[in-house]
């Protein structure tokens, strides 16, 4: 074999799992299809380190993100990448909401969070005088990492040890080799064939494409993908809370939340636009500015004080998603042999919020799935 394990895609995910691969000693290749890392859905998102309250308990996404959070702290601590704990609020806008906050105080009671505690509206509003609520649940884990800075280190760390990051690498075409491990052809203008004993394929929106590419793999091993855009609007003028400021959560997302960046400008969103396209090619990333209607009422729900005009289109991601509106919202997949019964090969499916935050944890899902 030309190499040990190859990981397939650069994003915080990608990077965190080989970065992991390369730790550990083993001998990693990332394969990038774009011209630097971390451009896909690592770069279009809230940058928000999640305490872990929203999840089932027991998912893939609940065990991933409060692992991958006590992680992630921890290896920002070490590698001197910035992050704030600013905290969040996650609010109830009438007598009606405030069973929902008490259900998410519940569940993530049960999935162990730290320091949550249900707070009455006046000391929400002590806390934050601009804020109209009837309840809020505090979650003091809630933080704001620099997001590109996580992938640098990550980078960083795996090329320190010994470790390659491929740019303009597109996997093309994956053909399992006899007696163990895979034949990867990349695209692009140097584009190689190579050998590798384990395989990731953790590419993000383009994940069920990849492996669709995977010579003789079984469609029924390749759920299908629903693609919801979210959009950002950028808020002008004076800072008007110090904390992060979630209402509760709408389907297919967590709801229009003010989140701060590392300077503590505020910014709104993203909010759910499911597209029709399955193709993340067609994916046009430009925020249209009639959305701002909608923004306006809901923030308003929370922040009356919000003026007008105060709202200028800023940009949007992607979530890769498994279900679609009117569906059951689908956990993470981290399909590895057992599932599927190919040897060495992890595919990684779904994995939109909190993947950034559960990066560190699901590196290490993905080692013990390859695990001899
Ligand atoms: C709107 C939005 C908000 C979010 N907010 C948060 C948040 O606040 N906190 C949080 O924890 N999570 C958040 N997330 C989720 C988080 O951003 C993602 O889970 C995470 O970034 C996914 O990383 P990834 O490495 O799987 O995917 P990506 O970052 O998309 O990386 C996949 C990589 O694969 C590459 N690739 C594609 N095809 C190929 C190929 N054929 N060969 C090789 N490479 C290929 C792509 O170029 C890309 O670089 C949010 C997501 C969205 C969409």
């Amino acid at each position: 074999m030309d190499v040990e394990v190859v990981v397939a895609g650069a994003g915080a995910v990608g990077l965190a799992i080989a970065a992991a691969f390369a730790r550990a000693g083993e001998d990693v290749l990332v394969l990038e299809a774009a011209a630097a890392i971390g451009t896909g859905i690592s770069s279009r998102n809230s940058e928000v380190i999640h305490a872990g309250m929203y999840y089932p308990t027991g998912s893939l996404r609940e065990r991933m993100c409060i692992a991958g959070r006590r992680q992630l702290y921890a290896y920002l601590d070490q590698r001197g990448v910035a992050y704030r704990k600013y905290g969040k609020l996650i609010v109830a806008t009438s007598e009606r909401e405030v069973a929902k906050i008490e259900a998410i105080y519940a569940t993530g009671q049960r999935n162990g969070v730290e320091g949550l505690e249900l707070v009455s509206a006046a000391t929400a509003r002590a806390w934050e005088p601009q804020l109209a609520c009837a309840a809020a649940l505090w979650s003091p884990e809630t933080g704001i990492v620099d997001g590109h800075g996580y992938m640098l280190a990550l980078r960083g760390e795996i090329e320190d040890h010994g470790g390659v990051i491929a740019r303009n690498a597109p996997v093309e075409r994956v053909t399992p080799v006899a007696g163990g491990g895979f034949r990867v052809t990349t695209g692009g203008e140097d584009g190689a064939t190579l050998t590798c004993r384990r395989l990731v394929n953790s590419c993000g929106l383009y994940a069920q494409r990849v492996a669709q590419s995977i010579q003789n793999f079984s469609a029924e091993h390749v759920p299908k993908l629903v693609l919801a855009k979210g959009s950002y609007f950028a808020c002008g003028g004076r800072q008007a809370f110090s904390r992060l400021i979630y209402p509760a959560p709408v389907e297919g997302g967590l709801g229009v939340h003010v989140t701060l960046d590392l300077g503590g400008r505020m910014k709104f969103g993203p909010d759910v636009e499911w597209l029709v396209s399955d193709d993340p090619d067609s994916i046009d990333y430009t925020v249209n500015s009639r959305r701002a209607d909608s923004f306006y009422e809901a923030i308003r729900r929370y922040w009356p004080g919000l003026p007008d005009g105060a709202l200028t289109p800023d940009y949007s991601g992607c979530r890769p998603k498994l279900s679609g509106p009117g569906e059951a919202a689908l956990d993470f997949r981290i399909d590895g042999p057992e599932l599927h019964g190919v040897a060495g090969l992890v595919n990684l499916f779904g994995i939109e919020s909190p993947g950034l935050t559960a990066s560190p944890a699901i590196a290490d899902e993905v080692r013990a799935r390859l695990a001899d």
